[in-house]
């Protein structure tokens, strides 16, 4: 039986799928009445390195665009839920590494994940959600990823847990 959790982290990568895993994390957090953090690492951003008076190459413009476009996303995906500005991580780095630093730098209770249940090759080579769960110090919820969105069984829970589920 699992027991409360006071500070849940969410782990979002704006996939196709990560609207589920939202959910679930809303679900989550008002079941137990939990505080709620999200985390988005950039890990496909060039850090930009730039001191005042820099002559900017056109090409760093483009990674400030990506920059903004995903501070939007997780602005979005924050509000929605509801959760504190102060709770908002975008950091750069490496995925796993980063949501398990943070979550320790905050003392979260239980990280939140999505989970593709990758077979073969891609299971040796590993997954954000395996390498979260491997080195997390708190527990770890993977939520399944594959063609929970399709299902009539992820329909009906949608719909249960948000009603202006599309
Ligand atoms: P993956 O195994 O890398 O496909 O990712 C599975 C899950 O890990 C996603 O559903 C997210 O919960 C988390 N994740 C992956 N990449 C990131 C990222 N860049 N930032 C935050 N969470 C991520």
């Amino acid at each position: 039986m699992i027991g409360s959790y006071r500070h849940i982290l969410l782990a979002v990568d704006f996939s196709e799928h990560g609207n589920h895993v939202i959910r679930k994390a809303r679900y989550l957090s008002e079941t137990f009445q939990a505080k709620l953090s999200i985390i988005h690492v950039l890990d496909n951003i060039p850090m930009p390195d730039i001191t005042y008076g820099t002559i900017v190459p056109l090409e760093e413009y483009s990674a400030y665009e990506l920059l903004e476009a995903e501070k939007k996303k997780l602005e979005q995906v924050a509000d929605r839920l509801g959760v504190d500005i102060r709770q908002r991580w975008l950091v750069w780095g490496v995925p796993a590494q980063e949501i398990v630093r943070i979550a320790e730098q905050e003392q979260v209770d239980l990280i939140i994940v999505g989970s593709h249940g990758r077979h073969g090759l891609a299971l040796l080579l590993g997954s954000t959600a395996n390498s979260v769960l491997h080195h997390a110090k708190c527990d770890v919820i993977a939520i399944r990823l594959e063609d929970e969105v399709t299902s009539e069984e992820s329909i009906l829970e949608r719909s249960a847990l948000d009603p202006l589920a599309p």
